[in-house]
């Protein structure tokens, strides 16, 4: 087992499409670093929370070696792993914590735009290009379908342009990088987006304490992520028409303001509040709307 250690080390991209954000959403939940002059190292200068930034690749290797403690990584990283250590007949030393909300894709199975799809048994003796070939295997086994997985670490979309596959398993999001390869999506093996990856026992010394806090304030932050707080007024008599205009909020707080009928509103909206939505509620009877920003929520 790996010493017990009094700092949390998270692995996080170092640079790519979950760098970024995977760093803003832990700086949401108040930490800050200072960088070791190599950008690989950052020391936790807020909490006694460390970054390693790597490859995404390396980063379920990183934890299940008791490296790192945590890791942002994209669920179809970390599954692709997780499927090729099984496979290898080792225990699963990894796991997903929470799912982020960035970094959406799903990993889908495209064709040429010319084939005529009807179903996944069209895909027997053919040959699929990867880079994910334990989950194409897992959906292949799944579908009872025998077809050669090619696998391939990059360039995934032209192999059947070379003539070296009739298929491809990759990463969709747009869709643009198919469609400019003459490529269409016909089936879809999984959604995925980035996640905050673990061990799968939880810890036995302080960091335990530390990933409960850093959970508690992701919680928040994801929660709040979107939301924005509405302030109104209304007569309470048109409540009952108010209220379903506002499906994604929680229950709202009412205070009652001068004698019976004027109330005093504020909601917490999950959603995009849109100028229309602010119009509509307007028209049902709410005065003085205003919307604020949400800077942090503990529940
Ligand atoms: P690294 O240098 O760290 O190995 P990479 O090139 O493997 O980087 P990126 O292209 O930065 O990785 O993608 C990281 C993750 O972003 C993917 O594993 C996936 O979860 C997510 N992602 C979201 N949209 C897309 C997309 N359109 N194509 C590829 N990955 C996407
Ligand atoms: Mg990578």
């Amino acid at each position: 087992a790996a010493p017990a250690r009094d700092r949390l080390r998270i692995a996080i991209q170092k640079s790519g499409r979950l760098a970024e954000p995977a760093r803003a959403l832990l700086s949401s939940c108040g930490m800050s670093w200072r960088e070791s002059r190599d950008r690989l190292f950052c020391y936790g200068e807020t909490l006694p929370v460390d970054l390693l930034l790597v490859r995404d690749d390396d980063i379920p290797g990183l934890i299940a070696d008791g490296v790192c403690d945590l890791g942002i990584v994209g669920r179809n990283v970390l599954l692709e792993q997780d499927g090729d250590r099984r496979g290898n007949g080792r225990v699963p030393s990894f796991r997903e914590w929470r799912a982020l909300g960035f970094g959406g894709c799903r990993l889908a199975l495209a064709v040429p735009e010319s084939c005529d799809w009807r179903s996944p048994s069209q895909l027997a003796g053919r040959r699929i290009a990867t880079s994910y070939p334990a989950l194409l295997s897992q959906w292949l086994e799944r579908e009872g379908i025998a077809a050669e997985v090619v696998v391939l670490l990059g360039s995934v979309e032209i192999a059947p342009r070379l003539g070296q596959a009739d298929a491809v398993c990759d990463l969709v999001s747009s869709g643009a990088t198919l469609t400019a390869n003459q490529l269409k999506p016909v089936e879809t093996l999984l959604e995925s987006e980035a996640v905050l990856a673990g061990p799968v026992a939880p810890f036995d010394d302080v960091r335990g304490e530390l990933a409960d806090l850093l959970l508690r304030r992701l919680d928040g932050a994801l929660r709040i992520r979107h939301s924005k707080l509405l302030l109104f007024q209304a007569s309470r008599n048109v409540l009952p028409d108010l209220l379903p205009l506002l499906p994604d909020a929680e229950a709202p707080t009412v205070m009652q303001v001068d004698g019976q009928d004027s109330l005093a509103l504020q909601a917490l909206c999950h959603g995009a509040l849109t100028w229309q939505r602010l119009e509509d509620l307007k028209r049902a009877g709410a005065r003085g709307l205003m919307v604020l920003p949400v800077e942090g929520m503990l529940a």
